[in-house]
């Protein structure tokens, strides 16, 4: 979703602002722009479209800009469409600012600077905030921030530049991500740290409300009565070469073979005598022993890896289960009670969704346990308990390796709890820990045999809707994979648990549907192979993703993908791979822009 990006230094910052955007590209955007410090002005230059077609262009054509301070932004459009005039930054032409969220009372503040004589160019929202902070301006920069922001009703972070106050950059944050990056003689402003992690892995994390004055020596933070705060410096754990394609044609499939790693590197250091342990994150085994339910929350695949969780928690730990889409959570007025354990699964930690159900939580009084792949992300910090899943960074707007260690996360979480509950003794406990150990492996040699996935991709790549079928583990599991498919390909799929098929959607079927069983359940196996059977005699193409000992029937299956096999329980670490790479390269085949998937945005920050 949106970037922002700032530059304060001796360099001419037109070329790191642009780097700086392209960096955050992954994220999903529509348009992109700049405003910086030239002579006595503000000088703005924006663009609907790419960087490469938009901005970079206009830039080309301008003489090369001697500014060493600027904001910059990509938009993902919320309130008006794509277009020059809509695209950050906005204001006029002594104030200038890139904002990220949605101002929900901005209408409010436009019919009160219309009438003060204000008029308005864009269909944004951000233009409210422009115009307000001029109408405050009092020539102090912060403080006019800190009455602007009291005004405001909603997500937001925000870049400021006054043409007054030459190369100084000011920042805000509410529930959107900001940070300060850290430099020799230059300082950086962004909404993420991939933006600037080639110049910097040093950075401040403004807390909501305080105000960022950045200047090339340092900055200085102020809260809203204009005391000036102390905050700690944070160093990123990611290198910058995490963040590139490193020889591979996409990052989904960079990520993708990631994998062992990521597991690895999340699973190994939480072992402790054989079994997972929260200690890290003050989770005990007699708070697990006191809670009534557990509630999981995400968005999109995070809540997917909380369907996988649900399935393993309540049968080894025989504790309910409730698995929410976070922006249904808010509004539906759960039943979380204080008693209760709420779990939060986002990969950025910004997800807004998520952070508000996270909120409702927190407001109830209830326990809760994030896990997120960003150090110092909101839903990081905001959350009683948290433990980093540890991917490294995802830069494909599609989830693969993150999905994967929020599934890890799932599945050491379940094995504590039913250990401190009673319910798994320590030997079977340990022996399913080690089976867990042995994933990685398991995947890497899911990984190495690509060509039962392009076979199949090639078969199913002209298809206009498919269906994905599997019952238990195999049905939590089918749902990212109809997901994945959707997100990167285009093709329309349904996942659908088997046995409710002829419930109903049996009526799809023809010889135009594809139909792809997850079967990798031993005691569900004969149940789903009856599903297929169904599904063949009315005519669809099946494929069936089982276990490399699994007994297929040839007449029932057209294609037949098979995998490592580990204990039923764990299968779906190892399944999970085929559905990501047969989106894969049914993307490929079909030419989609893979990473950067239409109208899709990376860490999605607006509710
Ligand atoms: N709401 C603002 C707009 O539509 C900002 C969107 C964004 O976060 O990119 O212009």
């Amino acid at each position: 979703m949106c970037g922002i990006v700032g530059y304060v230094g001796e360099k001419a910052c037109e070329r790191i602002l642009v780097n700086a955007l392209k960096n955050l590209e992954y994220r999903g955007y529509d348009s992109a722009g700049i405003a910086v410090f030239e002579g006595d002005k503000i000088k703005t230059v924006k663009a609907k479209g790419s960087i490469d077609s938009g901005l970079s262009l206009k830039l080309d054509r301008e003489p090369s800009l001697k500014a060493v301070a600027g904001i910059g932004h990509t938009r993902w459009a919320t309130h008006g469409e794509p277009s020059d005039i809509n695209a950050h930054p906005i204001g006029n032409a002594r104030i200038s600012i890139v904002h990220n969220g949605i101002i929900e009372n901005y209408r409010k503040i436009k019919a009160f600077l219309i009438d003060k004589g204000y008029s308005f160019e864009s269909q944004t929202d951000t233009e409210a905030v422009a115009k307000l902070l001029d109408y405050n301006y009092n020539g102090n920069p912060t403080e006019t921030i800190a009455q602007t922001v009291a005004q405001l009703e909603g997500a937001y972070s925000l870049g400021i530049i006054f043409r007054e106050h030459k190369n100084k950059l000011f920042a805000v944050r509410k529930e959107s991500p900001l940070i300060v990056g850290i430099g020799r003689g230059e300082m950086y402003i962004a909404s993420d740290m991939t933006a600037i992690l080639e110049y910097t892995k040093e950075y401040y994390l403004p807390d909501a409300g305080e105000i960022a004055e950045v200047t090339r020596d340092g900055v200085t933070f102020f809260d809203i009565h204009g005391n000036v705060i102390e905050k700690e410096i944070n160093i990123a754990e990611w290198d910058v070469t995490a963040a590139q394609k490193g020889g591979y044609e996409h990052f989904m499939l960079k990520e993708i073979h990631e994998q062992p790693a990521a597991l690895k590197n999340t699973l190994t250091p939480r072992i402790s005598d054989g079994i997972p342990s929260f200690e890290e994150c003050g989770l005990t085994d007699e708070m697990l022993r006191n809670y009534k339910n557990i509630y999981i929350v995400g968005c999109g695949s995070a809540m997917h890896a909380g369907m996988v969780g649900k399935y393993v928690i309540e049968d080894i730990a025989r504790i309910p289960v409730t698995v929410d889409i976070a922006s249904e959570f808010k509004y539906r007025k759960p039943l979380l009670t204080k008693d209760d354990l709420l779990i939060i699964i986002s990969q950025s930690g910004e997800t807004a969704d998520t952070l508000s159900a996270l909120k409702l939580g927190k407001e109830i009084g209830a326990d809760t346990l994030a896990a997120v792949n960003v150090t110092g992300s909101s839903i990081d910090r905001e959350a009683k308990m948290s433990m980093k899943t540890l991917a490294g960074p995802e830069i494909s707007v599609c989830s693969t390796k993150a999905y994967m260690v929020q599934c890890a996360f799932m599945y050491m979480f379940a094995l504590r709890l039913a250990y401190a509950r009673g319910r798994l003794d320590e030997a079977k406990c340990k022996e399913y820990t080690s089976k867990l150990l042995e994933i990685p492996e398991l995947i890497q040699e899911c990984i190495d045999r690509k060509e039962q996935y392009q076979r199949v991709a090639s078969k199913i790549m002209n298809a206009s809707s498919l269906l994905y079928i599997g019952r238990g583990l195999d049905y939590a599991l089918s749902m990212e994979g109809s997901l994945k498919l959707k997100e990167i390909s285009y093709i329309h799929s349904e996942s659908y648990a088997g046995g409710e098929l002829k419930h109903g959607t049996i009526s799809l079927i023809d010889e135009e549907m594809p139909v792809i069983a997850v079967a990798t359940q031993t005691y569900l196996y004969s149940k789903t192979s009856s599903n297929v059977e169904q599904v063949k005699s009315r005519g669809a193409k099946t494929i069936v993703i089982c276990r490399d000992g699994a007994d297929v029937n040839s007449n029932i299956a057209d294609y037949v993908v098979r995998l490592p096999e580990t204990d039923d329980l764990l299968m779906p670490l190892v399944a999970a791979v085929p559905l990501q790479m047969l989106a894969y390269y049914t993307a490929l085949d079909r030419q989609c822009s893979i990473d950067k998937p239409r109208n899709l945005a990376k860490s999605v920050t607006v509710e």
